[in-house]
């Protein structure tokens, strides 16, 4: 499959001189689903982001896959129900990417959250969300709480749940759906970014006109339906219809801190009471844990949503009231990220009494716009829009995403995926590697890297680090479309949040591989994406 930084010009040349059934603008998740659903049933279909795949709020969500606990408290079951049946249908499709999570709940005298109920709670879920008997809920004495998480408080506690939610990385489940639409035989484009629509002469929508930001040229691409899946951007882009008005967004902030293990070295996830009556999550991953997540109405600039004094400080109270031998200061936070939620505007509800439930609007212009909804319901809310987007088309082709396994992540078992770690790191076998790592972001790629790799090193027992890396960089550049570093450092490869020691380690590696493989790209686009990396350091420590 062709998807790489050099074949991308030819596919905005074949996206132009196409009549698609659904251009769909937007490539976080919920566009990305669409894209795949539309053209895995055989609608011919092409999406258009104006940055870089996942760069919206599709990577920088909590990254779970959530059973949908908080909807239980607000009484809401049937979204339980789905989101619970969604969970083990994408971890089936991508056991790799989709990782069950032991969450460890504690349970305080003086908490939000009752001993009886939590235990009804989540016995309930387990129920309603049909999960499997080996993952069900535990109840724990105070004493065994404790044995699996040493560090919490330990006045007042009582006990605790433990129960599973399922770990994901969202930008590169973003980009995994993607890639398995273009297998299929659609198109998809980062960097273009749509600036208008066009009209038949009925008055009804017929395409868009957009911006490629690489080369600065403007395209117009026709279809019979326009899907608008753009995240917080989703009122925006209505406001390129002639006949615009009404608002449908409500955008709330939140924001993760990341800190090196050492500063609080967990042994397992936890889901806990934040200083005010919200809950909070500290998960481990790799050498790192990272905290959140924050709710607060956001009324400034979408692209740059910064952690402000107020967030940062709200996360280091509440983690330092539940693990108080370990306080962490402003200065130990490596990077944060902080994402806007598009929520559906609701009269006099507050940020987190809002629904998070998915909702399409469709304008007399024949405009599908979706938003609200999380990540773990992307598959269903795809094929809800595309439903209907068929009414619009006058076709009557069936879902097929259910058992659809993402490309390059068909794994039997996550004993499978374990397997495939062990080999990784066994080829490896470097002190500061860890297959897991790649595996979980790249499934059954992984050992193309490596191949990689190898062919760049003379001796294949001891690959360093840095071949590796540059093995990595290659491969995203020719077979996911990477066009920047900008775009390798956040959405492929989460360094930026995740481990910034090895960016800086590695900066003029980086750099020479990036620029021998685009060669002749406009300095223009190159000198706005260095700015834009540059905005994203900066921005990961903005409350410093
Ligand atoms: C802090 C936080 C934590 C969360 N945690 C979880 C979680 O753990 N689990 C979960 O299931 N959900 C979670 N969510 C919700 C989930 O992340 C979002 O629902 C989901 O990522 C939204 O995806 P999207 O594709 O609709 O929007 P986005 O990911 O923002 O994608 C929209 C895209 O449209 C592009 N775009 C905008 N305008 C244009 C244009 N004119 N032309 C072309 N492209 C355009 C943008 O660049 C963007 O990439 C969380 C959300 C937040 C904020």
């Amino acid at each position: 499959m062709a998807f790489s930084f050099s074949t991308r010009l030819t596919d905005l040349k074949k996206a132009e001189n196409t009549v698609w059934d659904i251009i769909v603008i937007g490539g976080g998740i919920t566009g990305a689903g669409i894209l795949l659903d539309a053209q895995s049933r055989g609608l011919n279909a092409v999406l258009v982001e104006k940055e870089d795949f996942a760069w919206g709020t599709s990577s920088r969500s909590t990254k779970l896959i959530h059973g949908g606990l908080r909807y239980l408290k607000q009484m809401d079951i049937q979204l339980v129900r789905e989101v619970g049946k969604e969970r083990a249908i994408v971890h089936k499709n991508a056991r790799n990417l989709v990782c069950p999570e032991r969450m460890l709940l504690p349970i305080y005298s003086d908490g939000s959250l009752g001993w009886g109920l939590t235990s009804l709670g989540l016995k309930v879920y387990d129920w309603l969300a049909g999960v499997p008997k080996d993952e069900q809920r535990k109840m724990l004495s105070a004493e065994k709480t404790l044995l699996h998480e040493p560090l919490l408080k330990k006045d007042n506690l009582k006990g605790g749940g433990l129960y599973y939610e399922y770990r994901t990385d969202d930008a590169r489940l973003t980009i995994s759906v993607i890639k398995t639409a273009c297998q299929q035989g659609a198109i998809a484009l980062n960097h273009a970014e749509v600036k208008d629509f066009t009209y038949n002469k009925k008055g009804l929508i017929d395409g868009i006109k957009l911006i490629d930001h690489i080369h600065a040229n403007q395209h117009t691409l026709r279809s019979k339906v326009v899907i608008n899946a753009a995240g917080p951007w989703v009122d925006d882009v209505r406001s390129f219809q002639k006949n615009t008005t009404n608002r449908h967004l409500f955008l709330t902030k939140g924001i993760h801190i990341v800190v090196d293990q050492e500063k609080l070295p967990l042994k397992q996830s936890a889901y806990f009471d934040a200083v005010d009556q919200r809950m909070m999550f500290a998960i481990p991953r790799g050498n790192i844990v990272y905290i959140g997540t924050t709710d607060t109405p956001y009324n400034d600039n979408t692209n740059h949503p910064y952690p402000g004094h107020d967030d940062v400080d709200y996360i280091l109270q509440s983690t330092l009231r539940m693990f108080p031998d370990y306080p962490i200061e402003k200065k130990d936070i490596q990077s944060t990220w902080s994402g806007l939620r598009p929520l559906i505007q609701q009269e006099g509800k507050g940020p987190s009494e809002l629904s998070r439930r998915d909702e399409i609007f469709e304008s007399k212009d024949g405009l599908l716009s979706i938003a609200g909804g999380k990540l773990t319901g992307y598959r269903k809310m795809a094929e809800r829009i595309v439903n209907r987007a068929q009414r619009i088309i006058g076709k009557r082709l069936a879902c097929q995403t259910q058992h659809l396994v993402l490309y390059g992540q068909g794994f039997d078992s996550t004993t499978d995926v374990q397997h495939l770690c062990h080999r990784v790191n066994a080829i490896i076998n470097g002190p500061d590697f860890s297959g897991e790592r790649l595996v979980h972001l790249y499934g059954h790629f992984t050992m193309d890297i490596i191949e990689r790799a190898q062919a760049k090193s003379s001796n294949e027992s001891k690959l360093s680090l840095s071949t590796l890396l540059q093995a990595e960089l290659e491969y995203t550049i020719e077979h996911e479309r990477v066009c920047s570093l900008s775009d390798f450092i956040i959405q492929r490869s989460g360094m930026l949040y995740f481990d910034r020691a090895r960016i800086d380690q590695h900066q003029e590696l980086l750099n020479n591989v990036m620029s021998a493989h685009t060669q002749g790209i406009p300095t223009q686009f190159k000198d706005a994406q260095e700015a834009h990396l540059q905005k994203a350091y900066q921005s990961v420590i903005a409350f410093r």
